[in-house]
């Protein structure tokens, strides 16, 4: 093997950059060429491709964001458009692609091996953490440390004026970030798509706190559960006083990667060269426990990633 490509697609994550860096770095050190592909899919399509030097990277490991650019390509849905996207492929030579993004990537990325035999290594990168097969995902860590120290503001605020906050954070299918992020802020309620929410359960409870004499109140809202303003409707006249809403919105996806999330993007870019390297592909690597694996793409994606129950009942029982 002596050309392979990269490229970032979907929602950015903090830590894609560190991945990046990793594949050119590592491959560079291999004898390899290494080619970025810009905008994703789409960029693969019209063949925008910048042959990536040991220092075209220097420096981007702490920046969030990805200096690849990235899209959400409708065009790499058709058959049609994979084949473009191949033909840019073969017509360069590549002979490997690493593709760093969510779910919808990764499916992208299976299809383009199994249609056309491109060899493709996955890294998971998304902050809603809802891939299956890899304990996590790069981004979730920074995002859940950006949506921490916004709750915690939130709470001085709130604790000051005796008030009720709902805040909204992403997660369209999961409830990954609100879980995590009301457990370590200690949220009075976490409302999340996977457990159904009783509103008239929930202000009892609001106001049984305000009557032992708790000030303030954080309700943590996953996007795709319900609208913090759909919340606040269900909760205001059930507990007679007004709320206060934060949409948390796209400050989620930003912010300098934490060093969790450094060596994360870091090592599993390595292992996806040395994936492509050992003639491993249509896999996605994974982090299971302290070890990083391979595991074929389709199974990471049939596997249904599932909310910690038992976690959920421990952040209630602590609030
Ligand atoms: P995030 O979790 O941050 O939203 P994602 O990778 O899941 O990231 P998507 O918008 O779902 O984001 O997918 C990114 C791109 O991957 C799409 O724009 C499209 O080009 C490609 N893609 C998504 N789903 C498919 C699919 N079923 N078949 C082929 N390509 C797909």
């Amino acid at each position: 093997m002596k050309k392979i490509a990269v490229l970032t697609s979907g929602g950015d994550a903090p830590g894609m950059n560190a991945a990046v860096r990793a594949v050119v770095r590592y491959g560079v050190r291999h004898g390899l060429e290494v080619i970025g592909v810009r905008r994703g899919y789409s960029g693969l399509i019209d063949g925008d491709f910048v042959k990536l030097e040991y220092k075209d990277v220097a420096g981007i490991t702490e920046k969030g964001g990805t200096i690849l650019r990235t899209s959400r390509c409708e065009e790499f849905k058709t058959e049609e458009g994979r084949e473009l996207a191949a033909k840019q492929i073969k017509k360069h030579g590549i002979e490997g692609l690493v593709v760093i993004g969510g779910e919808g990537s990764l499916t992208g990325a299976h299809l383009l091996y199994e249609e056309h035999k491109i060899p493709v290594v996955g890294i998971p990168a998304t902050i809603d953490n809802d891939i299956g097969l890899t304990d996590m995902c790069i981004g979730v860590d920074t995002c859940l440390n950006t949506v921490m120290d916004a709750v915690q503001k939130l709470k001085d605020t709130a604790s000051s004026h005796e008030r009720a906050f709902i805040v909204e954070v992403m997660g369209r299918h999961s409830g990954y970030i609100a879980l995590m992020a009301g457990l370590v802020t200690g949220a009075e309620a976490i409302i999340v798509p996977e457990i159904p929410v009783d509103y008239s359960q929930l202000a009892d409870r609001i106001l049984e706190e305000r009557r032992r004499g708790k000030i303030n109140s954080i309700i943590i809202v996953a996007e795709g559960a319900a609208s913090a303003y759909t919340v606040a409707r269900h909760l205001e006249y059930r507990i007679g006083y007004e709320t206060r809403i934060t949409i948390l919105g796209h400050v989620q996806r930003g912010g300098s990667p934490t060093a969790s999330d450094r060596r994360l993007a870091l090592s599993m870019g390595v292992e996806a060269v040395d994936a492509l390297l050992d003639g491993e592909v249509d896999v996605m690597i994974a982090l299971q426990g302290n070890k990083l694996v391979r595991v074929p793409i389709m199974e990471a994606l049939s596997t249904k990633k599932t909310i910690d129950k038992k976690l959920y009942e421990i952040a209630y029982m602590l609030s």
